[in-house]
């Protein structure tokens, strides 16, 4: 029975993750205001993490992965399995990992490891285990190699953690291989019918010589999931006499690394500049615009599109020129910008869109009302903030009719949201690119916070953690995206006062 290749989602379509096997958002269940996870509709699945559980019970795989070649260390692998299968009598109670290894007999443990610890490199690097405290058969490793040197032992021991952290590196898939043979060569735990024996068992047999390894791999790494169970003694087997085993050490191992390495952050030397030649321009098509606006001007009376027009588009501007003036397009603020600005897009659109003098004075309107409000919320108070400028504000509140006319709307100006505003507008497509991640950082959203100050220590023995940063990291400059927003704007522009020809061009990625 060949299984069938997993049908790529339509909906992922951005080609450098055109191999990636994430189910699209179209593709979860959705359940009321939850995008519940794809896994779920297998009800709750016991999900034992590689990291924090699963690598503190194979360390010396790992320690054996990162100081031998691949044909070396698996030779090695070959070698435990076959003497715990052929020499030790009670191989159906136990596994390689190091909770088992710590119920073995000096006996069973010697027959087992005799040739790996045969082996000088093999067994110099294995000494790095009796750098651990917290390991439950360190009394074995303290037997059977030599004492550990500080220095290089922990680099050893760091290389271990860091070569298998990814659970599907080819080290890793390695150690989950051993794994899944002693439950089937060794315990004879698993019993599998004919045909799926002949398929997927024997080229696990064979590993990593039959069969087509893109395949292969993934089937050791769920089998190894499957077994990961039986790690620990809550698990009962009539097949299988339990041994006693000591309490899990894996919170342990890593709380033990901690308080015994430093963290390894490095401080980002790298400082992006302002962009001189994109100022340049952004002010160059700024100036247009603002002759432009006194070519199309008609009225000194109050002109809710003209000024209302004008006034987005200058608005996005600023944001945008801001940014690239100093290094701010390429921190988090540049994000807020760009938010504001697919804002004023969004809103421009809209409002050329229906082109309707009621909704042009509706949109001022609105903001007539919320400078009022502004302005009464604040008289409630005995100082109102520093950044707010009472007098302009009351001024603003009072620009178009004396306040005391004034309605305040306090839901939506045009009575619908941004993204229900994007679709009436037709640029749904750009809400959906702009609004989910800038809308993270204005809001202070955990991912957008980690990824503004927050950096990821480099020791491996502390599970690549996240660290403050010591210096302001960079993120990808906003500008290429402001300028393909600016640039829709100035085309809403011309169509509503033509002909305004001028676009921004410079502000590419390697402007
Ligand atoms: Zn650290």
């Amino acid at each position: 029975m060949r299984k069938k290749p997993k049908r790529k989602s339509p909906h992922i379509r951005n080609p450098q993750f055109a191999d990636s096997n994430y189910t699209s958002i179209e593709d979860h269940p959705r359940r009321g205001g939850t995008l519940a996870s794809p896994f779920s509709r297998l009800g709750p699945v016991q999900l034992t993490r590689w990291i924090d559980e699963a690598l503190p019970n194979v360390l010396w795989m790992a320690v054996l992965t990162a100081a031998l070649p691949r044909s070396i260390y698996l030779k090695m692998f070959h070698t435990v399995l076959q003497a715990l299968r052929d020499r030790v009598p009670a191989r159906k109670e136990l596994l390689l990992v190091h909770v088992y290894l710590a119920t073995m007999t000096d006996d069973e443990f010697d027959t087992i490891f005799a040739e790996v610890l045969a082996h000088p490199d093999a067994k110099h690097a294995l000494s790095s285990l009796r750098l651990i405290d917290s390991l439950p058969d360190r009394h074995h490793w303290d037997r059977v190699v030599d004492q550990p040197d500080d220095n290089s032992h922990w680099s050893v021991l760091a290389q271990a953690v860091a070569r298998t952290f990814d659970h599907q590196s080819e080290a890793s898939t390695d150690i989950r291989w051993l794994k899944v043979m002693t439950v089937i060569v060794c315990q004879e735990r698993m019993r599998f019918p004919e045909k799926l024996a002949e398929e997927v068992i024997a080229p696990i047999l064979a590993y990593p010589s039959k069969g087509d390894m893109k395949r292969v791999r993934p089937s050791i790494r769920s089998l190894e999931l499957m077994c990961r169970s039986f790690e620990s003694s809550d698990v009962e087997s009539p097949e299988v006499k339990q041994r006693v085993l000591p309490s899990y050490h894996g919170d342990a191992f890593w709380q033990e690394m901690w308080v015994k390495q430093k963290c390894l952050v490095l401080a980002n030397t790298e400082h992006p500049d302002a962009i001189a030649d994109g100022v340049r321009e952004l002010q160059a098509v700024r100036t247009a615009v603002e002759e432009h606006f006194y070519q199309s001007a008609t009225t000194t009376a109050a002109d809710p599109r003209h000024e209302g027009a004008f006034g987005l588009v200058l608005y996005g501007m600023e944001f945008v020129i801001n940014a690239a003036v100093g290094a701010g397009h390429a921190f988090s603020e540049g994000r807020l910008a760009l938010r504001t600005v697919m804002e004023a897009f969004v809103t421009l659109h809209y409002l050329l869109t229906k082109d309707d003098p009621t909704i042009w004075a509706q949109y001022r309107n609105y903001g007539s009302g919320q400078a009022k409000l502004a302005f009464l919320k604040n008289l409630r108070f005995e100082d109102a903030p520093d950044f707010v400028d009472l007098e302009m504000l009351e001024k603003l509140a009072n620009e178009d009719v004396w306040m005391e006319f004034q309605s305040v709307e306090l839901g939506h100006w045009a009575n619908l949201n941004l993204r229900k505003m994007a679709d009436e507008a037709g640029v749904k497509d750009v809400y959906d690119r702009y609004y989910d991640w800038t809308s993270g950082f204005a809001h202070g959203q955990w991912a957008s916070v980690r990824d503004t100050v927050m950096v990821t220590c480099l020791n491996p023995l502390h599970r690549f953690h996240r660290v403050p940063s010591p210096t302001p990291m960079p993120m990808p400059s906003i500008l290429p995206d402001a300028q393909k927003l600016l640039n829709r704007m100035l085309d809403d522009l011309n169509q509503l006062y033509p002909s305004f020809k001028p676009r921004l061009k410079g502000l590419r990625k390697d402007g």
